[in-house]
């Protein structure tokens, strides 16, 4: 069954419809939220892999509900906590991400970007048959 979800059938070079939240930075985004400008769908994102310059990267992107991102969202734009109540906010974003990833689904959108906010380098939308026929054409099954 084909999905026609805008977000899952984007084509390379496509602006990016994503309103992104970061959570993790390591040299460029690392993981956070993502919320599709166009349809809506709310997702939870982390880099996979990257190229040798660290600039181009694939993210894993798997789909949680409207109300975990909004809640996460909203928290992320609160201005920085004063020193003292630092802890208190990382444990509140640590509960709201737990949350949210806990009626997941399956990572099944993986994007490479080098700016997730402003442009798809490619995208594709593998789901547990596409990954499975991916690992079963392999010369012997084993891994190099
Ligand atoms: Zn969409």
């Amino acid at each position: 069954m084909t999905d026609n979800t805008c977000c899952k059938r984007l084509r390379i070079g496509d602006v990016s419809p994503f309103e992104i939240v970061m959570l993790g930075w390591y040299d460029g985004l690392h993981n956070g939220m993502a919320s599709c400008r166009t349809c809506g769908l709310a997702y939870n994102f982390e880099m996979l892999a990257w190229d040798s310059e660290r600039e181009t990267r694939i993210y894993g992107f798997r789909q949680v509900s409207r109300g975990s991102y909004d809640a996460i969202a909203v928290l992320a734009a609160l201005p920085s906590p004063e020193p003292a109540q630092l802890r208190d906010r990382l444990d509140k974003m640590a509960v709201l991400l737990r949350d949210s990833l806990a009626s997941s689904l399956e990572w099944n959108l993986y994007i490479k970007s080098t700016d997730l906010s402003k442009e798809i380098l490619t995208a594709k939308y593998i789901d547990f048959s596409t990954w499975n026929s991916i690992l079963s054409s392999s010369e012997n099954g084993r891994v190099s």
